[in-house]
């Protein structure tokens, strides 16, 4: 806009221009909000359909942003994922985790097992295996104690890369579990192949329970279970839908029913509250 003259200024009071701009001050500010602490982790927790007991939570990062409040992955994820902020981002949630553990672990406070959500990109870097491989050993984190919640395209793009990574940590014990079953067009051959521990049947499934009996729902977890694979449903917020999971032999549940995300002291009250 510096030599071009006075016409062009209109095009930058255009809507595309203002989203932009948007966009670009959101991902100015991500950068630095890792050393301002503003990013947080908030974690929801995964009950046994059967006892009621928390086996598991997983972390949602949170960004408290000094000006707009608190927004919500789905806004600045993307942002993360059109910039390389993904590769920092990524690592400080799997760093933040890992202390959690650690942390919890010298309070007493009842050990789960915690799963992170790993945008597919990250996959494409070089050696992501060792970045993770080093924070678990740096932090001597139980990789027990970790999980991996990666989604279909993870798997299809990039697969050699991605393969012997992923088959490395899981000797190592991390634990991998497959999001948003149902969306893409994962096929059995895929679940043996990455050894998936878990899928997750995706919210839009859940919500859909009631109709046709829950088709799509049964024929998850009877294709999942045929195949040793635990099967977890999200976005659980009804007593109906958790009466219908529990009868089709559903694993674990998670959803607003049963608790919301929350920040890490609400956390540790309900781990004590529900074991
Ligand atoms: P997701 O992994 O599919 O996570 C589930 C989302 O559903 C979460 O939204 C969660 O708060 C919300 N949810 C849980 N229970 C219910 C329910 O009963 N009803 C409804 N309506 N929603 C429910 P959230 O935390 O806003 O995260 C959105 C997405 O952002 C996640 O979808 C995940 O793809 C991504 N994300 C979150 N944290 C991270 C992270 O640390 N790293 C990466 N790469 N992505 C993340
Ligand atoms: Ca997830
Ligand atoms: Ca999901
Ligand atoms: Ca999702």
């Amino acid at each position: 806009a510096k030599s071009t003259g006075k016409n062009n200024y209109k095009i930058y009071s255009t809507t595309m221009n203002r989203k932009f701009l948007k966009q670009y001050n959101l991902e100015k500010d991500l950068r630095k909000a890792f050393h301002k602490n503003e990013l947080v982790m908030y974690y929801q927790p995964k009950f046994n359909t059967q006892s009621k007991k928390i086996v598991g939570l997983e972390a949602l990062v949170r960004w408290n942003h000094y000006q707009h409040g608190l927004i919500l992955p789905g806004e600045f994820i993307p942002v993360a994922e059109e910039s390389n902020l993904i590769f920092k981002l990524t690592e400080w949630t799997f760093r933040a985790v890992c202390n959690q553990i650690k942390q919890w672990e010298k309070n007493n406070v009842l050990l789960v097992p915690i799963s992170i959500n790993i945008s597919p990109k990250f996959f494409l870097k070089n050696h992501w295996d060792d970045t993770l491989h080093q924070i678990m050993n740096e932090i001597k984190v139980n990789p027990n104690l970790l999980e991996l919640e990666i989604t279909e395209s993870s798997l299809i793009q990039n697969e050699e890369h991605f393969i012997s990574g992923i088959l490395r940590l899981k000797k190592e014990g991390i634990k991998v579990s497959l999001d948003d079953f149902g969306t893409g067009y994962s096929s059995l051959l895929y679940l043996q192949k990455f050894q998936i521990d878990t899928v997750k049947i995706d919210q839009r499934f859940t919500k859909k329970l009631l109709e046709n009996h829950g088709s799509i729902a049964r024929y998850i977890i009877n294709l999942a279970h045929e195949l040793n694979v635990d099967v977890i449903a999200e976005g659980v917020e009804s007593e109906e839908q958790l009466t219908f999971l529990s009868l089709y032999g559903c694993n674990q549940v998670q959803g607003f029913l049963l608790s919301k995300p929350a920040p890490e002291k609400v956390m540790e009250k309900l781990l004590v509250l529900y074991n």
